[in-house]
């Protein structure tokens, strides 16, 4: 196997194209201008008007290819159907269809196509649930799925088997179970809520659910995994983040792929959670042709740096059914994150992920910078794909003689 050659750094097409991407704008109304702040900026105008039927399209995306009209015609039907807020809506481009919004959101006819390896629960959440909705795969931590609505549609779902079917609750039916649990299994010190989307909920009902979980004395650590500061920055409302702070330590994790995602709207919402003290990270999925270059993803993560959110993990797509044409591959996570390793801030490097199929959990991918080791010592490369030499400990306390460490004649990028 080749390694990957060390990214080129400062070239001045690339710092302009890293700069473009970097910038922050409004997503503005577009096709709604007429409709007044007060409703725009109303996270309840946006829901009610989400984009969800063909018809809405043709009229917003004149340019809609025949693989998304069929996609949309079958998303209907499907496991998973298509919505958009309006907010979300005005940043994808029109006139391009590989655009990196639109390919998140608008269904396409590839989703029918399902490869033998594809699963409609690709990371076996469903063989680790001790009650319906909850997920016990680790031993001191626990994912709680609140609910099965979300602001918008992801089309690489993971858990489209259990969203968008419109059953419409609130709280999961197995509410009470899935705190009895919790509660008799001091073990777990750690509850995720996910979904669905906890923060569709109202304040009442989010403040009433962490307020049971905190009502628990084992449980120490709470995180809401959220995509809603992406799809619907409106939510974010001061009430909401005077009702979060009640319950620390509690961690957001946010899910953004681009830094086209990263508007002003976004930046300001994101402002208003960590102003509450509420620590961010985010969770971006590999996707092809949305986040698979270098140079955007290094983009995504410094701009999140400027929002006050850490990068946290990169997920390889998971084995979700219809996802082949969004899956990009395992080498090029890998030399994303070697371009990130050491050529930018360490706070803005995620760990990259592969959640195993079948249920084995996250496993961390990395570049190999062991590229040798013996009971003696190690060689290491740099992220600048220079050798270096480091003696094991035992070695070093009898070491008379200091070896130069680093011979940096030797490059990398040719074993
Ligand atoms: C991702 C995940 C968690 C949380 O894992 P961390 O590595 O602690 O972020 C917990 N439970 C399940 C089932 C998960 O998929």
């Amino acid at each position: 196997m080749e390694s990957p050659l060390p990214p080129q750094e400062g070239s001045s097409e690339d710092q302009e194209q890293l700069l473009t991407l970097k910038t922050f704008r409004s997503a503005g109304k577009g096709s709604w201008a007429s409709v007044p702040d007060a409703e725009w900026n109303d996270w309840k105008w946006q829901l009610k008007n989400r984009v969800t039927r063909i018809d809405q399209l043709e009229r917003l995306l004149p340019s809609m290819t025949r693989e998304e009209r069929a996609g949309v015609l079958l998303a209907g039907e499907s496991k998973l159907a298509m919505a958009i807020t309006p907010y979300y809506f005005n940043l994808l481009d029109p006139s391009d269809e590989l655009c990196p919004i639109r390919r998140q959101v608008i269904p396409r006819l590839e989703e029918t196509t399902t490869a033998p390896w594809e699963r409609l629960d690709p990371v076996g959440e469903d063989d680790h649930s001790p009650v319906p909705g909850l997920v016990h795969r680790y031993p001191d931590r626990v994912l709680f799925l609140v609910t099965d609505r979300c602001a918008a549609y992801c089309r690489y779902c993971t858990r489209s088997r259990l969203v968008s079917n419109a059953s419409g609750y609130d709280f999961h039916p197995e509410f009470d179970r899935q705190i009895a649990y919790i509660a008799e299994h001091t073990e777990i010190r750690d509850v995720l809520l996910s979904g669905g989307d906890p923060m569709l909920l109202s304040d009442e009902k989010l403040e009433y659910l962490l307020g049971r979980l905190r009502a628990i004395p084992h449980v120490e650590f709470l995180r809401i995994g959220t995509r809603i500061p992406i799809f619907l920055p409106q939510r974010i409302t001061p009430a909401l983040c005077t009702m979060l702070r009640k319950f620390h330590p509690l961690f957001v994790s946010i899910h953004t792929n681009h830094p086209g995602e990263l508007t002003t709207e976004v930046r300001e919402a994101l402002g208003r959670l960590a102003d509450a003290g509420i620590p961010l990270g985010n969770q971006s999925v590999l996707l092809r042709h949305v986040n698979d270059e270098p140079v955007v993803m290094k983009a995504l993560v410094q701009k999140l740096l400027m929002c006050r959110v850490r990068p946290y993990y990169i997920y390889q797509c998971d084995l979700i059914s219809g996802s082949s044409h969004l899956r990009s591959t395992v080498s090029r996570g890998l030399e994303i994150m070697d371009s990130l390793r050491g050529h930018t801030t360490g706070y803005a490097v995620p760990q990259y992920v592969i959640d195993a199929p079948g249920g084995g959990g996250k496993i961390p991918v990395n570049p190999g910078y062991i590229l040798r080791k013996s009971a003696t010592k190690i060689i290491l490369r740099n992220f600048e794909g220079k050798v270096f030499e480091y003696p094991e400990a035992a070695e070093t306390a009898e070491a008379t003689v200091m070896a130069p460490l680093c011979d940096s004649s030797m490059a990398y990028g040719k074993d």
